[in-house]
């Protein structure tokens, strides 16, 4: 598995998407998603140039942080428990899944007392999947005021998830939907709403034709995880 021409390979083929839809390529950044990766994949893709990182846990992301290079930077994209968000504020510049205003107030308290401003995108489900987390439309309208009277959280963008199917295509009308769900909620709330974090290894061209501005890729870049890894301190770097 070759990290650095995977990452090219990405790179390339974001590049192409946005070609095809007169986007500038710079307006997308690869989140390179490092769940189940030992800290050797992180330090290996800083060394290729990628230095911002996706986790889906906190409990995996705090153990596995500190053993990576320094000049990486970290964003929370998995589902966040109120009782994780002190340790999200610690380790993360932005998290993705803000999907109640009750986590939103934790992670408020979390970031004013670190005296930290965290980004935070707002999760949205519009495939309407019960099993997926993230907000219905109609809900993140009637909580809007309270969020963005959290002072300490800076509301970036919207963030979903597409329901897996083996043709990306099928994605495409749930992308769309987040787009077009921002600029309304631009319009209503005279909001600034630049991000898009939609798109992962199987289905990033499509949500990057729709808009995306952050594209979640994980096995595209670093290959399968690996089965389960423990904690990063009990499995040594395998690269
Ligand atoms: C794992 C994960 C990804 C990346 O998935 P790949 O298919 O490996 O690219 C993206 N977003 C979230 C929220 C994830 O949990």
């Amino acid at each position: 598995m070759d990290l650095a021409a995977n990452l090219d390979e990405i790179r390339r083929r974001i590049g192409s998407a946005c070609a095809r839809v007169g986007r500038d390529p710079g307006l997308v950044h690869l989140v390179a998603v490092s769940k189940g990766q030992p800290p050797a994949a992180v330090d290996a893709a800083v060394a290729a140039g990628q230095l911002l990182f996706g986790e889906n846990k906190v409990q995996e992301a705090r153990a596995k942080i500190p053993l990576c290079s320094g000049r990486a930077s970290w964003q929370m994209i998995g589902h966040l428990q109120t009782n994780k968000c002190r340790a999200a504020v610690e380790l993360f510049g932005m998290v993705h899944s803000v999907d109640s205003l009750h986590l939103a107030r934790e992670l408020q308290r979390w970031a004013e007392r670190r005296e930290r401003r965290i980004e935070v995108l707002l999760e949205v489900n519009l495939a309407g999947e019960s099993s997926k987390f993230g907000y219905r439309p109609e809900i993140l309208r009637r909580e809007w005021a309270e969020l963005r009277g959290l002072p300490d959280l800076a509301f970036r963008g919207l963030m979903t998830l597409a329901p897996w199917t083996p043709d990306p295509e099928k994605a495409r009308p749930v992308f769309r939907g987040l787009r077009e769900l921002r600029e309304q909620l631009q319009d209503e709330f005279q909001a600034d709403l630049p991000h898009l974090s939609m798109g992962m290894s199987g289905d990033f061209e499509v949500a990057v034709a729709e808009g995306a501005t952050l594209v979640r890729i994980g096995t595209a870049l670093f290959g399968p995880r690996p089965p389960r890894m423990a904690s990063p301190a009990e499995n040594p770097p395998s690269l």
